[in-house]
């Protein structure tokens, strides 16, 4: 634990059509009305947002997008660009999940890129990176966070950055049920945290947000909080369901 305030993100992939979402989004400002000393954060799908964002108006709830495009504007067929975002009602932005660098062709450049965008807007990123299955297995789990954070965080300075978000999900813990060990999660962090320190100085990386994500549930939530260098939890299924989700925002 930390003086750093945790952020409890709620990941909804492609779940929930805009009525779903809303629904799901009205009972989670009751559930969570007493919170505090806890930032909260949803993810919906890019057509659920606005509505989400005006069911949520008010709230200590924030609202994020799963991705965005770096450019402007212009032929980009099927691309949101930031400033979409922020119309939209979004503050915050997941960039670089797992599920984007496997499926869609992210590559630690278009982070770079979209982090840039994201905060050109003034959108908070939340900056995922983490190690696959076969490279924790290869023993490449430091090499992997170490490119990915040094290219994601390619040419920026320090001041820039004050308000982004790191989350670290081991790949093979997404969606799996098999959540990586406090341990493991702490000892992930510590070598980011050095590395952020490294990069950017010490007071950037003692402020600097380090979620866990991958398999985070209410029965394994506290255990990995408790981690000095765990800031929060970037949560998918679990997310899904409002009192499930509330249980990990009242972890304490
Ligand atoms: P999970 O997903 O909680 O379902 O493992 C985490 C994530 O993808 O952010």
């Amino acid at each position: 634990m930390s003086s750093r305030t945790p952020l409890i993100a709620g990941n909804w992939k492609m779940h929930k059509t805009g009525t779903q979402a809303v629904e799901a989004a009205g009972k989670l400002k009751r559930l969570v009305d007493a919170a505090r000393d806890v930032e909260i954060m949803i993810a919906p799908t890019y057509t659920a947002l606005y509505q989400v964002a005006q069911t949520l108006k008010g709230s200590a709830i924030a609202v994020g997008a799963q991705d965005l495009f770096y450019e402007k504007q212009g032929a980009f067929t099927g691309k949101i660009s930031s400033e979409m975002l922020v119309d939209a009602g979004c503050s915050h932005v997941i960039i670089g999940h797992s599920e984007r660098r496997q499926f869609f062709g992210e590559t630690d450049e278009t982070v770079n890129r979209k982090i840039q965008a994201a905060l050109s807007a003034d959108l908070i990123p939340v900056f995922c990176i983490g190690e696959s299955e076969a490279q924790r297995e290869a023993g490449d789990t430091f090499s992997v966070l170490d490119k990915q954070v040094r290219v994601g965080l390619k040419d920026f300075v320090s001041e820039a950055l004050t308000r982004i978000v790191i989350a670290y999900e081991p790949v093979w813990a997404i969606g799996t049920g098999k959540t990586a060990t406090r341990e493991q999660a702490q000892e992930a962090h510590q070598f980011i945290r050095s590395l952020l320190e490294t990069l950017f100085g010490k007071p950037f990386a003692d402020t600097v947000r380090i979620l866990y994500g991958g398999s985070v549930k209410p029965d394994n939530v506290r255990a990995l909080m408790e981690m000095p260098d765990v800031d929060g939890a970037l949560v998918g299924g679990a997310s899904l369901d409002p009192e499930t989700f509330s249980k990990l925002v009242f972890y304490n």
